[in-house]
């Protein structure tokens, strides 16, 4: 049986070249054209399953949210395949993505950037029903609408607000009631609680945890919030400079994380850190520019283990133990 999404060596690449005269360079004597070309995600491969959470972990700027729009098809992939229950979708056109769009949603990090400020709640809501759901009468849309607000926590009299008049968590209620209209199989969360207050964090969290019980579809949770990730999952997939460095189950991982860079990233957290009995692991320096991807290893200009190999080959992502793969040449000594 097919995978419910599949991803196979992603690639995302944009285009952030200046006016053409200010790419023209004297290099070695001679005139020479350069395009920055960012390479925001490269060969990223990974899957989920029905039912499944699989969280994307990394620091801002590892690549994680372009992945998701990737996938969604805001932007189109540079390289790679994406399937959706079997089919794939890497060259679909708007149009072609409109049933896509009722398999797939998304929940984004701004609930008041993602909402339209001049629609009310209900219309907000009930939108995607309208536009890609079964077709459906006004009052039937209405019912199922009421049903939803209602089951996120807000009650009739928000039906008629606009987005302006809620907190934050009310609106990623809203956010979430919209998603969940059109009863998709996939719902991709991009960091939907970090714009949050703490106290409202673990509400949000939770809701979403009963919702995917109740309808039984599965997530993509995108975050950097190592606890949350721990709290959702059930595998994980840690990124770093727009390559997939190591995925398996979330709690393995987190006991016993094997590439340098998640050992890094789990000890750079002391809430998760303090409850691990790992190796601690400091590094130093900042992530490279991802306009000039170093060669070999991307991790290699931080990593207290680099060796010869790791400045020459970019290390695969292998499986060395059943569930687990890793990108590292050190793990292939060991
Ligand atoms: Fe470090 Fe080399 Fe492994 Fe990269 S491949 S994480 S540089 S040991």
């Amino acid at each position: 049986m097919s995978h419910l999404l599949e991803v196979c060596e992603l690639e995302q690449r944009f285009d952030v070249s200046p006016g053409f005269f200010d790419r023209l360079k004297i290099q070695d004597g001679r005139l020479r054209y350069k395009k920055s070309i960012v390479h925001a995600v490269n060969g990223v491969s990974f899957h989920i399953d029905r039912g499944e959470v699989l969280g994307l972990v990394g620091e801002s700027g590892c690549g994680k949210s372009t992945v998701a729009k990737t996938i969604i098809k805001l932007y189109d992939p540079s390289g790679g395949r994406i399937k959706v229950n079997g089919k794939d979708i890497t060259a679909y056109n708007y149009q072609k993505m409109v049933p896509v769009r009722k398999t797939i949603q998304v929940i984004f990090q701004d609930p008041y950037a993602s909402l339209n400020p001049r629609l009310k709640v209900m219309d907000i809501i009930t939108e995607p029903m309208a536009f890609i759901g079964a077709p459906i009468s006004k009052t039937e849309l209405r019912e199922k609408g009421m049903a939803l607000l209602k089951r996120v926590g807000l009650g009739e009299e928000h039906a008629s607000r606009y987005p302006h008049q809620f907190s934050g968590g009310q609106r990623q209620r809203i956010g979430i009631a919209r998603a969940l209209s059109v009863e998709p199989e996939l719902v991709i969360a991009d960091e939907p609680v970090s714009a949050l207050d703490v106290s409202i964090q673990a509400q949000i969290l939770n809701l979403m945890m009963d919702l995917k019980d109740e309808f039984g579809f599965s997530y993509l949770f995108i975050t950097h919030d190592l606890s949350v990730v721990r709290h959702i999952s059930d595998r994980i997939g840690v990124m770093y400079l727009g390559f997939l460095v190591e995925t398996g189950p979330t709690e393995d991982i987190f006991l016993r994380p094997k590439h340098p860079y998640t050992r890094a990233l789990l000890s750079a957290a002391p809430s998760v850190y303090e409850k691990l009995h790992i190796d601690p692991l400091a590094i130093t320096g900042e992530v490279p520019t991802a306009l000039e991807i170093p060669a070999g290893c991307s991790f290699q200009s931080r990593c207290p283990f680099a060796f010869d190999r790791c400045l020459q080959e970019r290390p695969r992502l292998v499986s060395r133990e059943p569930g687990r793969l890793e990108a590292c040449h050190l793990l292939d000594a060991q």
